[in-house]
């Protein structure tokens, strides 16, 4: 079946982030079916899902609760849509989302994955002031090495070189101010300081310009799991707050427990104007992302037909009632299961684990919050030289995993753990040990 499956992959298949020449020169790996926290190729080998299928695992694969979610749904009706109607699972849904989300945030809107709901908070906030009567608000701020999906929109407010630079003439261009990334900018205070005073001196001169800022509060995905130190986004939000500029927070990477709270923003106790959420919403399982919004957002929308107020933006799959459903039995399982607070008592066992790592002759930085960790490999751990990009170290180092039997991808020389929030302390010391023996063999 591999043999036919890989040539049938290499003759119609198009994968994303990927370079289909290195691609096609390995064996491919194709998965068969996955159970609890492994996925299974379809030779039957085993392997943990050790970064819980880009970020948005949380109970593990095929669980009968979810599974069963999704049949009675399909028993009523498989998708029905939002635009000018309801259906129950997405009503149900939207009621619960509220509920669990920071206090504040009052209506949600639907989408399908985190770029359209990052997309709709950008269209959203730069509509807002302009329904406000209040004009020349228009540009955006973002942070170094920001990553929010790769709509154009979204593109326009990632700063990743790699992956946006090609897109620039294309792009609007937001202000850029650094991520606060204490290993590089020595350490945490003088990190927290470089950022909190460039964005105030950026509001200084241009807040009259500006709609809103979009942040990955608390921990920095794709850009290299770089974790804020405490109480900087809560500086963020009051600084915007005072300027009238709207904060967004991209909860897409960090919600739904994953960092040992529901949401990331509550780590400061924040509540973001614009809040974009997807991958754990539905434990992993279907396609669906909501933008929640505080009331006066929805306000400023809410208007005679005629003031042409309206938000004219909504896709095909919008409240999608089977991606509900299961959305509705995720949430529900994850109260039962006690499971944020889980990850919290987890995620002093995962940094435990961790340590060790630190004393390898080239890693660097250890970095981790909930169960969203970082490993970050260096040339030289005296003067933090990284790694060339063309020697492609964190790809080495993932692929002697998968031998191993864990999947994970790198973000350039940082290796990644984001296990499915289910995992248990055995599960991640298993874990743990395949990238530690993946490490020093990569860089020995
Ligand atoms: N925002 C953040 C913070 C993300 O980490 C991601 C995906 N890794 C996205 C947006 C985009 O989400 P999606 O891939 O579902 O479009």
């Amino acid at each position: 079946m591999q043999a036919e499956l890989a040539a049938k992959n290499k003759q119609y298949l198009w994968h994303p982030f990927t370079q289909m020449k290195d691609y096609l020169e390995q064996e491919p790996l194709i998965i068969a079916r996955g159970e609890g926290i492994k996925l299974y190729d379809v030779n039957g080998k085993a392997y943990y899902d050790g970064f819980s299928s880009v970020w948005l695992n949380v109970h593990g694969h095929n669980v009968p609760e979810l599974n069963q979610a999704i049949i009675e749904q399909l028993g009523q009706v498989a998708h029905s849509t939002l635009l000018g109607m309801a259906n129950v699972p997405s009503i149900l849904l939207a009621e619960q989302l509220i509920r669990i989300a920071p206090k504040g945030l009052t209506k949600v809107f639907y989408s399908d994955n985190g770029a359209t709901a990052v997309e709709i908070s950008l269209k959203m906030a730069f509509q807002y002031w302009q329904n406000r009567g209040i004009s020349g608000k228009h540009s955006f701020i973002t942070m170094n090495n920001a990553y929010h999906g790769d709509t154009i929109g979204a593109t326009s407010v990632g700063a990743i070189p790699l992956y946006h630079q090609v897109y620039k003439p294309l792009l609007f261009s937001p202000h850029v101010i650094p991520y606060p990334y204490p290993y590089r900018a020595g350490g945490e205070e003088a990190a927290v300081e470089d950022t909190l005073g460039r964005l105030e001196s950026l509001l200084q001169e241009r807040a009259h310009e500006i709609a809103a800022m979009i942040v990955e509060p608390v921990v920095q995905g794709a850009g290299g799991m770089i974790i804020m130190p405490d109480g900087c986004l809560q500086k963020i939000a009051e600084i915007l707050q005072a300027y009238d500029v709207l904060l967004i927070a991209d909860e897409v990477a960090t919600g739904f427990g994953r960092t040992g709270k529901m949401f990331a923003c509550e780590h400061d106790e924040v509540v973001p104007d614009i809040m974009a959420v997807a991958k754990g919403i539905t434990g992993g399982y279907l396609p669906v992302a909501a933008t929640l919004v505080k009331e006066k957002i929805y306000d400023a929308f809410y208007a005679d037909y005629e003031e042409q107020k309206t938000f004219f933006h909504g896709h095909s799959f919008t409240g999608n009632p089977l991606g509900c459903a299961v959305a509705l039995a995720n949430l529900r399982l994850m109260e039962e299961r006690g499971l944020v607070e889980e990850v919290a008592k987890k995620s002093a066992e995962l940094q435990q684990l961790l340590e060790p790592l630190s004393d390898q002759q080239h890693v660097g930085d250890v970095r981790q919050k909930g169960l969203m960790a970082g490993i970050e490999l260096v040339r030289d751990k005296e003067t933090k030289e990284p790694y060339h990009w063309n020697e492609r170290i964190g790809v080495r180092v993932c692929q002697l995993a998968r031998e191993k039997g864990l999947l994970t991808r790198p973000l350039g020389n940082v290796i990644v753990l984001i296990p499915p929030l289910v995992s248990t302390t055995e599960e991640l010391a298993d874990m743990v040990q395949i990238l530690s023996d993946s490490i020093r063999e990569a860089t020995t």
